[in-house]
């Protein structure tokens, strides 16, 4: 078995007296795709914010690169980590430097900035909004900025949460694509998604979360669960 980017142990999570999460052990494995499932309030999003040091939970032991995360290197670990949500949140400013100040704590070059902009820029195709304030932007058109402003940073992990929802068909295929990529480089993914074909045909693996509990983690064909019954609760 590969090294893990990035495990979790004992995540239990209570909003008020409400558990939300009861997960004993979770391993992401490095250089891999995983597609996380489960039905609405499962705990998706709330593990993924765990795991990545965005929302507290106190008993747990989250270890990223076989380390485990403390006070002490948690802002290190999440610079390593991009995200891409599902409503993100932009800047009032333009696209351009919405994507820029994800660069503003390496010591770039403005021209270094610029290129690396540039290119993000084109590979999201999204050139033609640089200069338009981000606020202004349809949804599927602020996903993408979001996305470039990801990648700009270069991290080693990303968690991308639910990005069908406000995509069109050749955004989605872009998505896809760019996650491709990324992994062909090293980088690992994991990606919420409801769409079980999708899951098939981009994870190496599904995690599947129900009621806040871990209940299946396999490769997309082996799963326990038969495809129907898995569509049937997604
Ligand atoms: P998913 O992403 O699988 O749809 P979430 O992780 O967003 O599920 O939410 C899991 C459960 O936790 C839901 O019942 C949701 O209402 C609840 N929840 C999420 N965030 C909060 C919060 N900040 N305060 C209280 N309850 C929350
Ligand atoms: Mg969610």
């Amino acid at each position: 078995m590969a090294a893990a980017i990035i495990s979790g142990e004992n995540i239990v999570k209570y909003y008020g007296e409400e558990k939300i999460l009861d997960i004993e052990e979770v391993v992401i494995e490095e250089g891999l795709v995983l597609a996380l499932m489960g039905p609405n309030g499962s705990g998706k999003s709330t593990l993924i914010k765990i795991l990545s040091q965005l929302e507290e939970c106190k008993q747990s032991k989250i270890y990223f690169q076989g380390e485990l995360v403390t006070a002490k290197n948690r802002l290190a670990v999440r610079r390593k980590i991009g995200f891409i949500w599902q409503d993100p949140l932009l800047y009032n400013t333009s696209v351009y430097e919405n994507i820029a100040l994800s660069l503003k704590f390496r010591d770039l070059s403005e021209e270094k900035i610029n290129t690396k902009v540039g290119e993000a820029l084109t590979r999201l195709n999204i050139n033609k909004l640089a200069n338009k304030n981000a606020k202004q932007l349809s949804g599927g058109e602020k996903q993408k900025v979001s996305i470039a402003r990801t990648l700009v940073a270069e991290p080693e992990l990303i968690f991308i949460d639910e990005p069908n929802t406000s995509l069109d068909i050749d955004s989605i295929n872009l998505v896809e694509e760019i996650i491709a990529e990324e992994v062909e480089k090293g980088v690992s993914v994991l990606v919420v998604t409801h769409n079980f074909y999708q899951a098939k045909s981009l994870a190496d693996e599904v995690l599947v979360l129900k009621e806040g509990r871990l209940v299946d983690q396999d490769r997309p064909e082996n799963l326990s669960i038969k495809e129907e019954g898995l569509l049937k609760y997604i």
